[in-house]
């Protein structure tokens, strides 16, 4: 009963999320099924992991044989997982060297760690990182201080030195916060946690130009829009410039916890040995999922599939009376509701009618689902949706 395991939560698990009252079970692929057996259509995902479905066959089956081989070693020896798991990631990307880790906030860390390093080299003693307002990077002391709208939290400062943040996607603010100590820029190509901001073609470019020209590191947080979530593997792909470090996490592992760090020839060579590790990264059970789920999203017809998927999903929300504005790419979606509506007393309402998603402002719902997401069950959820919504006013001449 879900009153029970509420009440244990409460007792036992520090208080640091707000959880709906749901107990999920099992999953399998779009679906999630709680502990009295009610189905849902997962439109989150895990938060963006669960990209190729609740426990792919493929997933499992990597896990289920790994797991009766061999678990964990550390990165004092190698394994074969972790190594090709490097390959694959460099060359579908920036084509330098890789570090591995557990998480988005580790990868960040890592990314932080290399444009510091980098400055350092060239004469730089206070080195800047900039990011914009509404960047999510992490919750450890390095991504936390690059992350503005958490930083700013006086219960745990202080924060690291050395983090500024301009206004979101003002190419001129970045422009003119770039100077001599300017380590790097550290973007989410699309804000994910924000509710789903693309940043515009015009900004990308300023960047890369201000990078270009100062000597600064432009790093793309890509652990929410990578591995296949916009429609190509990385987010950077679809938009006109390339970033220097690349940071994934998330949909990487399937469920298993696996970060990386990715660079390019000049930035996958700055970290050398003792600058920076982990017990845990690239085991070979994580390293292992982490390739089942390449196989599966790294391959033409899948990253086709994302993109008219996402596409017909944002027609039919954009048809809806109280849908004001549908942002994103692929299957990272926002969905701005008419004036006065409250995306978290709809968020609730959805997933009382079967429909699993995620209110991260008040008047915006984010959508994540995974890619083996069929046609109807697209449609069903864009019905409940709507089904919700039709109890609200609709936005005014739209
Ligand atoms: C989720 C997220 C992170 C943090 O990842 P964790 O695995 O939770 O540490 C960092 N950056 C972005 C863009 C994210 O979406």
């Amino acid at each position: 009963m879900i009153g029970q395991i509420v009440a244990d939560e409460a007792r036992y698990v520090m208080q640091t999320y707000k959880r709906a009252p749901v107990e999920f079970v099992r999953g399998e692929g779009a679906l999630l099924f709680d502990d009295e057996g009610r189905e849902y259509i997962d439109f989150l995902g895990g938060i963006s992991v669960a990209s190729v479905g609740h426990c792919h066959p493929e997933v499992v089956a990597a896990i289920r044989e790994q797991a009766g081989e061999l678990l964990h070693v550390s990165n004092l020896f190698y394994t074969g997982p972790m190594v090709e798991l490097a390959k694959r990631l460099s060359e579908s990307s920036l084509g330098g060297k890789v570090f591995f880790c557990n998480s988005g906030t580790e990868a960040n860390e890592c990314a932080i760690k290399i444009a510091r390093k980098a400055a350092r080299a060239r004469g730089i003693e206070n080195p800047e990182i900039i990011s914009f307002d509404g960047d999510f990077h992490g919750r450890s002391y390095g991504s936390l201080s690059a992350t503005p709208g958490l930083s700013k939290n006086p219960d745990f400062a202080p924060m690291l030195p050395g983090f500024r943040s301009v206004s979101f996607d003002d190419a001129s603010a970045l422009v003119a916060a770039v100077n001599q100590n300017t380590a790097a820029i550290l973007i989410e190509p699309i804000q994910g946690e924000a509710g789903v901001f693309p940043l515009s073609d015009e900004t990308l470019l300023a960047a890369r130009r201000a990078c270009d020209e100062s000597g600064a590191l432009l790093i793309f947080d890509e652990v929410q829009t990578g591995v296949g979530r916009t429609g190509s593997l990385w987010a950077y792909e679809q938009g006109p410039v390339r970033p220097d470090v690349i940071t994934t996490a998330k949909a990487l592992g399937g469920g298993a916890a696996v970060g990386a760090c990715i660079g390019n020839a000049e930035t996958g060579e700055i970290l050398t040995a003792g600058d920076h590790g982990s017990t845990f990264a690239a085991g070979p059970v994580a390293a292992s999922a982490a390739l089942a789920v390449l196989d599966l999203v790294d391959d033409p017809a899948m990253l086709r599939r994302i993109r008219s998927l996402g596409d017909d999903l944002m027609s039919s929300l954009s048809a809806i009376d109280q849908v004001a504005e549908v942002r994103g790419r692929g299957l990272m979606i926002g969905v701005r509701l008419a004036d006065g509506i409250p995306s978290g007393e709809v968020n609730a309402a959805l997933l009382e009618k079967g429909l699993v998603a995620n209110a991260p402002r008040p008047d915006s719902l984010r959508l994540l689902p995974p890619f083996v997401l069929t046609d109807e069950q697209a449609d069903r959820a864009a019905q409940v949706i709507a089904e919700v919504l039709a109890g609200y006013h609709p936005v005014e001449s739209k």
